[in-house]
C-alpha cells in the first residue's frame, strides 16, 4: 500500500518504502489464527497451554494473540483453553542479516515444561535457524507437545528455509520488514504497521560492525 493512506509517525516516514501489512489486516488474520488454537489445542481443564513469547519482536503478536484466544474464552459457554503465560529472548541478527549466533536468554528460569503444552509464539521465520534451535532447546525440557506460530514466514529467494510454524499469519516475499514489534537495529518497533525499509532508512539505522 501506498504510504500516504496511513497515518505514520513523523520520525519513520521517511525511511518507509511502503506498508506490507496494515495493522487492522494484521488484527483480523490474528484474530482466525486464535480461534484456530482455540479449537486444535482445546485441553481439559485444568491442564494449561503454555505459551511462551520470544521476545521482542514477538510481543505485539503474542499480546495480541493472547487477549484474542481471552476473548473465546469469555464466549465460549461449552469449552475453554487456560493459559499461562511465559517469556524468553531472542537474538540474532545484526543490521538485515540473520547470523549464525544465536542467544537464548531465559531459559535457566523456565519453570518446568514436563508433560506440559507448550505454543511458541514467535514474529517472523525467515532462514527458519531460530525456530529450529529455540524447539530443540524447548523438547530437552520433555513437554507433552510443542507447537509453534509464528506471525510471518518469508518465501525465500534461495528457497532454503528449514522450520515450518505449525500456525504462519501471513507468508510474505523476501523484504527485509519492520513494525508491529520487528525491529531493525532496535528502531521502527513502535510502528503500528507492519512495512518496508526504504534504502534510505536501512542506510541511517546501520550499525557498523567491527
Ligand atoms: P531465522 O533464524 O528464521 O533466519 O530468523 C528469525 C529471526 O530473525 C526472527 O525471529 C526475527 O527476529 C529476525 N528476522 C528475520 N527476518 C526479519 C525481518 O524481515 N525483519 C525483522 N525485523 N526481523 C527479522
Ligand atoms: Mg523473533
Ligand atoms: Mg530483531
Amino acid at each position: 500500500y501506498p504510504l500516504n493512506y496511513f497515518n505514520l509517525p513523523l520520525h519513520y516516514r521517511n525511511d518507509l518504502k511502503s506498508v506490507l501489512i496494515p495493522y487492522g489486516v494484521v488484527q483480523d488474520r490474528i484474530e482466525a489464527l486464535a480461534r484456530r488454537i482455540f479449537d486444535d489445542l482445546h485441553i481439559g481443564m485444568p491442564e494449561q497451554l503454555i505459551c511462551m513469547c520470544v521476545l521482542k519482536g514477538g510481543y505485539r503478536f503474542f499480546s495480541d494473540l493472547i487477549l484474542k484466544i481471552q476473548k473465546d474464552n469469555r464466549l465460549r459457554s461449552d469449552r475453554s483453553l487456560p493459559m499461562s503465560l511465559e517469556f524468553i529472548r531472542t537474538r540474532s541478527y545484526v543490521n538485515d542479516q540473520s547470523s549464525d549466533r544465536l542467544e537464548i536468554i531465559g531459559l535457566s528460569d523456565l519453570k518446568t515444561l514436563k508433560d506440559k503444552n507448550l505454543l511458541i509464539v514467535e514474529d517472523i521465520i525467515d532462514r527458519g535457524v531460530t525456530m529450529a534451535t529455540l524447539k530443540k532447546e524447548f523438547e530437552k525440557f520433555e513437554p507433552k507437545t510443542i507447537r509453534v506460530a509464528s506471525l510471518i514466514t518469508k518465501r525465500r529467494k534461495d528457497k532454503i528455509c528449514v522450520f515450518k510454524p505449525d500456525y504462519c499469519g501471513f507468508e510474505i516475499p523476501d523484504h527485509f520488514i519492520v513494525g508491529y514489534a520487528l525491529d531493525y537495529n532496535e528502531y521502527f518497533r513502535d510502528l503500528e504497521h507492519i512495512c518496508i525499509l526504504k534504502e534510505s532508512g536501512i542506510t541511517k539505522y546501520k550499525v557498523l560492525l567491527s
